[in-house]
């Protein structure tokens, strides 16, 4: 097996493109395609700043250190969500990362800050905990690149997880979803622009990456994973893929290019006036947002200006809460978020998101 580039020994063979790499030359081609992803969909312009959402999985930490290799100013955001010993996990290995390289990673832990965990949380509120941790993911993220002036929340969705995504959605016909399943979510008032550079790069590429890169990254699925559809769909397409490489990307880029369009006026015209929660000031359609709601079923504390967050490279900063905008009142409503619904940021437009 022999580099397509170099025709030095392979490491890894791609069987959608129908060819093997070494591992230079594989590094590169991850950059690459993640290059092309960013230009061909604009997601970020150079010069901006973008926060990562890190979860300490193999995706988000790939995307963090391309998006530095490749020049572009990026800081991490981790958020513990009290899952036990997986939580426990994963902030070791986002932080592990952060202090290798000497990157900003900011830090909100669920139990410390807002006072509820997402097992128990999930509970008390009657939402099933993907549910739950999808919920605060989104706000939480949007909260921190808001306050903190970054201009694009970057999340580690990869091929595989689009992929299903849109496979589950096409399963239920959920037009409203099709209609914003998109590689990047323009800014709009109180929401950030959202970005999946990653969507050219498959789930096993992923891996691969992480492991020349000698990037450490937590291989244990969450627990609250379990019975997940998702990983059913991944199955299925990965099956689907064997006979046919080419597939999964075929399935997703045919998908945005030639049916995504139809179904965009449906998602547009769900979309309902907003006004500011009149307890954290995020963008929503009630007069208290999800959020909040869940905040107090869940037993928690309501976000309050002032709390602390720690960074990797041991300073603290405070994060402000309560500084989002009003929005325009033409702004996108806010998502539903159904039982499978998030366990990654930039997800609010997904009725199923990857673990
Ligand atoms: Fe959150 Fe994902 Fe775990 Fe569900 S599986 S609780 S979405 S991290
Ligand atoms: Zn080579
Ligand atoms: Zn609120």
């Amino acid at each position: 097996m022999k580099c397509r580039v170099c025709r030095e020994p392979a490491i890894i063979d791609i069987r959608r493109h129908n060819a093997n790499f070494c591992a230079d030359h594989f590094l590169r081609l991850c950059r690459d395609q993640t290059q092309k992803a960013i230009d061909e969909f604009a997601m970020i312009e150079r010069g901006e700043r973008c926060l990562v959402a890190v979860s300490g999985g193999k995706d988000s930490l790939a995307v963090w250190d391309i998006l530095i290799e490749l020049g572009y100013e990026a800081d991490g955001l981790y958020l513990g969500l009290g899952i036990g010993e997986y939580s426990d996990e994963s902030g070791a290995f986002a932080r592990a990362f952060a202090a290798e390289r000497g990157l900003r990673l900011i830090e909100i832990d669920l139990p410390t800050h807002y006072g509820y965990d997402i097992p128990r949380g999930a509970k008390a509120a009657r939402r099933a905990p993907c549910s739950a941790c999808g919920l605060s993911k989104r706000h939480l993220f949007d909260q921190a690149a808001i306050d903190g002036g970054y201009d694009v929340v970057v999340t580690g969705h990869n091929l595989d997880d689009e992929a299903a995504v849109l496979f589950g959605n096409v399963l239920r016909w959920q037009t409203d979803y099709l209609g914003r399943q998109l590689p990047v979510l323009p800014a709009r008032d109180g929401f950030p622009r959202k970005v999946k550079p990653l969507v050219r790069l498959g789930e096993r590429e992923m891996a691969a990456y992480c492991v020349v890169r000698g990037i450490d990254y937590i291989v244990e699925e969450c627990p609250m994973a379990v019975g997940n559809k998702h990983l059913g769909y991944k199955e299925a397409l990965n099956a689907i893929e064997a006979q046919s490489p080419g597939s999964k990307h075929s399935f997703y880029f045919e998908f945005l290019a030639k049916a995504s369009a139809h179904f965009r006026p449906e998602a547009e015209g769900d979309q309902a006036d907003l006004v500011a929660c009149e307890r954290c000031g995020a963008p929503t359609t009630n007069e208290v947002c999800a959020f909040c709601r869940l905040v107090e079923r869940a037993g928690g504390t309501p976000p309050e200006a002032g709390h602390a967050v720690a960074h990797a490279d041991g300073s603290v900063a405070v994060h402000l809460g309560g500084t989002r905008r009003a929005p325009a009142p033409a702004a996108p409503v806010e998502l539903p978020t159904g039982s499978q619904v998030g366990s990654q940021v930039g997800s609010q437009v997904e009725a199923e998101v990857p673990a």
